[in-house]
């Protein structure tokens, strides 16, 4: 069937006609929308101000501090140091439920350190961190989006509470089960995952890998190696029984597992008989309780490398990380914000500049993505995040954001080049709306947090969820010190210095 439109209405008139139903949730959105516009400068500065900070996982100091003065001084209460952790950044805005949180982190990685917008290696301090997975974006997005929401709630009347957990050291898995286990997520009704991509999107199912981290150290007895080894004990000989124990247990473990570890202490010298030897473990799978099956054939393995060495051992616990478990619900309402916000309008220049280095790191020369993509399930990665921790605690949704470019692996210089260009900065504005509009749809439709909950607990029952980190284990807040203090000197001559101030 035909319609028939009215010249003189045309399609842009209709366009608009359309719009304007459902004025109230427009009208709140473009307000945030307006607020973002109107601060992008600032959001910016906060992103850039952290990549120049680069510091490590347990070390944000100065980014957690400067987030503190931004979103204290923005009207949001915030408290630094939680869960046993100095750089543990929660934040909020609001009251009671419903209550709804952004999830992200602002660490660098170690040798990370590079010029901004120099398309070759070239490190601003040498050997030093840096922002090779453009974490620093996510501060930006998730304060500019919080504040952009505070807004809308206090024109508006809306009840409820927004909040940002910007969790300490995700590159090593080192904090949320501890943000977890300390009850932040108890009276939050969904969050929202926040991260750096190459396109704006979202999705749903199980994302990633479960992980469990330990390290086991053997003691033995030292002795001359030549002289009277008789007398000695080997630990680095449980050490080696250990790995090779591991080997054998290999073949009859589930296609799905993966097991990786590294020797950090092997002994001295060869004649001397090694009284301390230690090896640290990843042992992953796709889903926690198959990774934690396998993690206690692991420290039966240890103790029987002690039993024959006639050595002891003790277990350190490292690290943990549940898959991230993503709401279809959430996703379906994040989607909808995705495709209303859509991708940044790039430059001639801006996809100029992305080919350029593509061509020059012999990476696919495709310029930057110009769609959004559609929502869809995604496929298990073997890769690992500790948010994961929180969505079988709380119903979870995820949102990236076009800051990247295409092709580039994170963890590499590489992309450490643009995480400061107007291709980053653009793709925060994207990102700040897409997480902005999303948090007011799920603050004002209560049958949303309602459906999102049902599913949450149909799946989350499937499987329960248990903490990995023993009862008196704390936080491994020493992490990283000694490697940042190495150059926190020379890259202070780097920093911004900027004071941003929403308005
Ligand atoms: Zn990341």
């Amino acid at each position: 069937m035909r319609t028939i439109i009215p010249r003189r209405l045309g399609l842009v008139s209709i366009l608009a006609l359309v719009l304007s139903f459902g004025a109230s949730a427009d009208e709140r959105k473009d307000l945030a929308f307006q607020v973002i516009d109107r601060n992008a400068q600032q959001m910016t500065d906060i992103s850039d101000s952290i990549y120049y900070f680069g510091e490590l996982g347990m070390q944000e100091f100065e980014g957690s501090k400067l987030l503190k003065d931004t979103l204290e001084a923005a009207g949001f209460r915030v408290e630094l140091g939680g869960a046993g952790m100095p750089t543990n950044v929660w934040a909020e805005y609001g009251s009671g439920r419903p209550k709804i949180a952004i999830v992200t982190e602002i660490d660098a990685l170690p040798g990370g350190s590079q010029t901004p917008g120099e398309l070759a290696r070239k490190p601003l301090v040498a050997n030093g961190p840096g922002h090779m997975e453009g974490h620093n974006t996510h501060a930006g997005v998730a304060s500019m989006a919080a504040f952009a929401v505070k807004q809308v709630m206090q024109r508006h009347n809306i009840p409820g509470t927004v909040a940002i957990s910007f969790g300490p050291a995700e590159e090593q898995l080192a904090s949320r089960p501890f943000i977890v286990r300390a009850g932040y997520f108890k009276d939050v009704d969904a969050v929202i995952y926040l991260h750096i991509r190459d396109t704006l999107n979202t999705g749903f199912g199980i994302g990633n890998y479960a992980a469990i981290s330990s390290v086991f150290t053997f003691h033995g007895k030292t002795a001359h190696g030549a002289v009277n080894p008789w007398d000695g004990k080997d630990a680095v000989d449980a050490v080696v029984l250990m790995d090779m124990g591991f080997d054998k247990l290999r073949e009859h473990l589930r296609p799905t597992y993966r097991a990786h570890r590294t020797i950090t202490a092997g002994g001295i010298q060869p004649n001397i008989i090694a009284d301390r030897g230690q090896i640290w473990w990843f042992v992953r799978d796709a889903s926690m309780p198959a990774a934690k099956e396998t993690y206690d054939k692991l420290v039966k393995i240890a103790e029987g490398a002690a039993l024959m060495t006639g050595t002891t051992f003790e277990v350190k616990y490292a690290a943990s990380a549940w898959p991230q478990l993503v709401n279809k619900t959430l996703a379906e309402a994040i989607q909808k914000n995705v495709d209303l916000v859509g991708m940044p309008k790039w430059t001639e220049a801006e996809h100029e500049r992305a080919r350029e280095f593509q061509k020059m790191h012999a990476l696919p020369v495709v310029g930057l993505q110009t769609r959004v993509t559609p929502l869809g399930g995604r496929p298990q990665s073997s890769s690992s995040n500790d948010n994961g921790d929180v969505s079988w605690v709380v119903p979870a949704g995820s949102l990236n954001f076009p800051a990247a470019i295409p092709g580039v692996n994170a963890h590499e210089w590489k992309a450490a080049v643009f995480p400061t260009s107007s291709i980053s900065h653009k793709g925060q504005v994207a990102g700040a709306k897409t997480l902005a509009a999303s948090i007011i749809d799920l603050l004002t439709t209560p049958e949303l947090i309602q459906k999102a909950r049902a599913e949450f607990e149909v799946e989350s029952k499937k499987t329960p969820y248990f903490s990995l980190v023993p009862p008196d284990a704390k936080p491994d807040v020493e992490l990283n010190r000694s490697e940042m203090e190495k150059y926190r000197a020379d890259m202070k001559k780097f920093y911004l210095n900027k004071t941003p101030r929403f308005n």
